[in-house]
């Protein structure tokens, strides 16, 4: 935990934020991340389950008739229902450490994947609002790679060495390929430099979880610069990507998300399926601009059979090859596109392939029908 982090919940706790109050109770009396002092970490809590805050309560309850000293509060202390709907209705109201707090408490929830994802989203919610404390419990949790937008992501950013290396021993064990941190970051840097837009806030490894998947997220669909982009190693695996052109073709999927974060696509599931496509688009349109190999994407996406977030997967090879061969075909006769011009060009292709779409669209409602 960083020292602005203790500093900020330091602030908030005195102005009498009940949640700020418990956290730096726990911190105290655990002695994690500053000296140990049993004395303060009661008093804080005390404090707190003044305000009648149940977390706080439940705390105070195990120290004093359970734990025997124990300093590892969150390992044995269960946490009440009431406690945690409580805190849950104080997140939903904003308060950016209960936010964390119930973040961090479902995330730990390793066998419930809905939780889990509720969790991250909180957990998110509170970074993209500015809370430090989230930030530190994500990179503390091994989930973010890399915190803040920098030139150079690995250059002397916040990335400990400990983190790296963590990030770097489970790539090795998941991929037993050549693929370094260092080729992700850059990966990713790359799609980001394609469109012309800023690395995003956070970049997370979720390979671990059982909700991982590869997304982008963000609050503000206005605004670049409070994105998080999200990777999962075994899924991308499942999908046949494994290698650095393959990955930063998928980022650049990603980053089109980013790019057409605020427009609204017509057609099936309220223009969600278009919104896919747009971005396989452009990952076509990037393998053909730059040389990337697809070969390996296309392979990974041509059998997934499609959903009613994602198209099936011989729509999305169709219109990543028409990126490619198109942007081809116009450098071949010395033109240069635009993102602009380009996206008009999809606009066109998309139209001529309307029926294709909406047919797809109705096989795959009808095979979860019958999957019933
Ligand atoms: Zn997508």
């Amino acid at each position: 935990m960083r020292k602005e982090t203790i500093d900020e919940m330091w602030a908030a706790g005195s102005e009498g934020d009940p949640f700020a109050l418990a956290a730096m109770g726990i911190i105290c009396y655990e002695g994690k991340h500053v000296r140990r002092d049993v004395e303060h970490g009661i008093a804080y809590l005390e404090h707190a389950a003044q305000s009648n805050l149940l977390w706080a309560r439940d705390n105070l309850y195990f120290i004093k008739r359970r734990l025997n000293g124990n300093p590892n509060l969150k390992r044995n202390v269960l946490i009440s229902r009431d406690a945690i709907q409580q805190m849950n209705t104080y997140a939903q109201q904003g308060n950016l450490y209960a936010l964390a707090m119930i973040g961090e408490y479902f995330i730990s929830q390793n066998q419930d994947e809905v939780l889990q994802a509720k969790g991250l989203e909180y957990l998110n919610i509170a970074v993209l609002r500015g809370s430090l404390w989230a930030e530190d419990i994500l990179r503390d949790l091994g989930i973010t790679s890399g915190v803040t937008a920098k030139e150079d992501p690995l250059g002397d950013s916040s990335l400990g060495p400990r983190m790296r290396s963590f990030v770097e021993r489970s790539l090795k064990e998941r991929f037993g390929s050549d693929m370094s941190i260092w080729e992700i970051q850059q990966g990713i840097k790359s799609a980001c430099d394609f469109f012309g837009i800023s690395y995003p806030k956070m970049v997370q490894d979720l390979s671990d979880m059982k909700c991982g998947s590869t997304m982008f997220c963000n609050v503000d669909r206005q605004s670049f610069s409070d994105d998080i982009l999200c990777y999962d190693l075994e899924q991308l695996k499942r999908l046949n990507v494994r290698t650095p052109d393959a990955f930063t073709l998928v980022m650049t999927h990603e980053c089109a998300h980013r790019v057409f974060q605020d427009c609204n696509f017509d057609g099936p599931n309220n223009g969600q399926w278009d919104e896919e496509m747009v971005a396989d688009y452009f990952m076509g349109v990037r393998s053909g601009m730059q040389g990337i190999d697809i070969r390996d994407v296309i392979r990974g996406f041509q059998n997934s059979s499609g959903s009613m977030s994602h198209p099936s997967g011989a729509l999305r090879v169709k219109v990543m090859w028409f990126g490619k061969t198109h942007v081809e075909e116009l450098l071949r006769r010395g033109y240069r596109p635009t993102l602009q011009s380009l996206f008009n060009d999809y606009m066109e292709f998309r139209s001529s392939i309307d029926d294709e779409v909406r047919r797809a669209f109705l096989d795959v409602g009808f095979s979860i029908v019958h999957r019933k």
